[in-house]
């Protein structure tokens, strides 16, 4: 692989909350960037908030009041990043050389309005670029940004500041954006979970999207669809280690690695589930046209976020409609739903919030029979129920108990031949 130093000439790097959890971690990672800067490269930073910072927010929110102000929540939350932005700063400066934080809103991220789900439209990096012509390393705080429609502050969503960083990547020409964690890179599963997840030399832009989906949380998933779009490589890799990580490249890019024996040809890339994901059954649907519409008409509603859908077989002139979504998204889908109830004619809704996905991919299933087989065949072996299917072209995914979700996962990874003989290293986090 191109490592950054043969063709880079301008990288952002963000590092993650376990990064610079504490003050050590900061001076530790302004050491690196200098580092960085020192070996000739321009370098811009993202920054994440210290350690559980935004979960400890969070917290604190639900204790004065059950249901924030989106507003007020994301002036609350963006003040995480503002923290760790102005102590790498300093870091930066003790280190010899000179640093500008700058927030969201000063650093020309734009974004939608909606709160704490903010989309970015636009990034207009000036201040930035002129940081940087004038031999100072910018510091951006993550994972928020300003709609010029309301003027107000936005969150772009947990994990957002992989965005930021990507996004700030293609607005500033970069040619990498480095993604600086707490494991070396992305791994088959989440080491966390699996400690005999091998970590991937490279992987394609549509497997890390099908991951990021399938609740792998290494990367958000906004910041691999940006990448993709732009075709800009992201090295995700350890800011504890000088390992290589993991590239996230176009499948052209990741072939030609294949052809010069740099990796060896992929068929699957990880295991992932995901325990945030609800399941909701509206009951007796008249089965007639326009039923299923005005059902998801009322949900989409809510804005609220739809994974998989299943229509069961009629009997007596009406069906099931099953659907998961997101858990936090569940409550007000629910009352929207009880609300059209009388007007749409079903008979009953069912929750069930207990249910974990657990999903395959790989690029190369595409190509190799006998995947789904093996898949199904573990699941079994494991004695692990499946409630629902549901694949793409390069992804199987199931439904199952919440808390058979570990094992179902481990015993999908060990029959794929994933394991590896090295126990993955986790340097820091939380993994909250
Ligand atoms: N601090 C935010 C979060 O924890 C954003 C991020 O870390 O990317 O979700
Ligand atoms: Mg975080």
């Amino acid at each position: 692989m191109p490592t950054p130093e043969r063709f880079v000439s301008l990288v952002v790097q963000k590092y993650g909350g376990s990064s610079v959890a504490d003050a050590e971690s900061i001076k530790r990672v302004a050491r690196r960037i200098v580092g960085t800067k020192q070996s000739g490269v321009e370098v811009a930073v993202v920054v994440s908030a210290m350690g559980d910072t935004t979960d400890d927010l969070l917290d604190l929110a639900q204790q004065v009041s059950p249901s924030p102000a989106g507003r007020e929540m994301d002036m609350l939350l963006t003040a995480g990043e503002r923290i760790s932005m102005a102590l790498l700063a300093m870091a930066i400066y003790d280190q010899g050389e000179e640093a500008r934080s700058y927030t969201g809103s000063q650093a020309g991220m734009l974004t939608t309005s909606s709160h704490g789900r903010a989309q970015i439209i636009d990034v207009t990096p000036g201040r930035l670029r002129t940081a940087l012509d004038e031999n100072a390393i910018p510091v951006l705080a993550g994972f928020q940004g300003v709609s010029p429609d309301t003027k107000d502050v936005t969150t772009l969503g947990r994990g957002g500041s992989d965005t930021t960083a990507v996004a700030l990547a293609a607005a500033l020409g970069a040619d990498v954006c480095e993604i600086y964690t707490d494991v070396d890179g992305v791994f088959t599963s989440d080491p966390r979970s699996v400690p005999k997840a091998s970590k991937l030399t490279a992987v394609t832009y549509e497997e890390m999207l099908e991951l990021a989906a399938a609740g792998a949380k290494v990367l958000h998933i906004r910041c691999v669809e940006y990448a993709r779009r732009q075709n800009l490589p992201i090295h995700v890799r350890s800011s504890f280690s000088d390992r290589e990580g993991t590239w996230v490249l176009s499948s052209e890019a990741v072939a030609e690695l294949v052809e010069r024996g740099e990796m060896e040809e992929p068929i699957i890339s990880g295991v992932a589930h995901d325990l945030t994901e609800a399941k909701l059954t509206v009951v007796g649907v008249p089965d007639k046209p326009g039923e299923a519409a005005e059902i998801f008409e009322v949900i989409s509603t809510v804005g609220a976020n739809l994974d998989m859908i299943v229509q069961n077989v009629s009997t007596d002139g009406r069906t099931d409609i099953t659907l998961t979504l997101s858990g936090s998204d569940a409550d007000a889908a629910m009352a929207a739903l009880r609300e059209a109830q009388p007007a749409i004619g079903f008979t009953d809704i069912l929750f069930d919030p207990g249910i974990a996905k657990v999903s395959l991919v790989g690029a190369g299933m595409r190509r190799h029979p006998g995947v789904s087989a093996t898949f199904f065949r573990a699941l079994a072996e494991a004695g692990i129920n499946v409630e629902m299917i549901s694949t793409s072209e390069i992804r199987i995914s199931v439904v199952c108990r919440a808390e058979d979700a570990p094992r179902a996962t481990a015993a999908v990874h060990s029959a794929f031949g994933l394991d590896s003989d090295e126990t993955a290293i986790v340097y820091a986090g939380t993994g909250r």
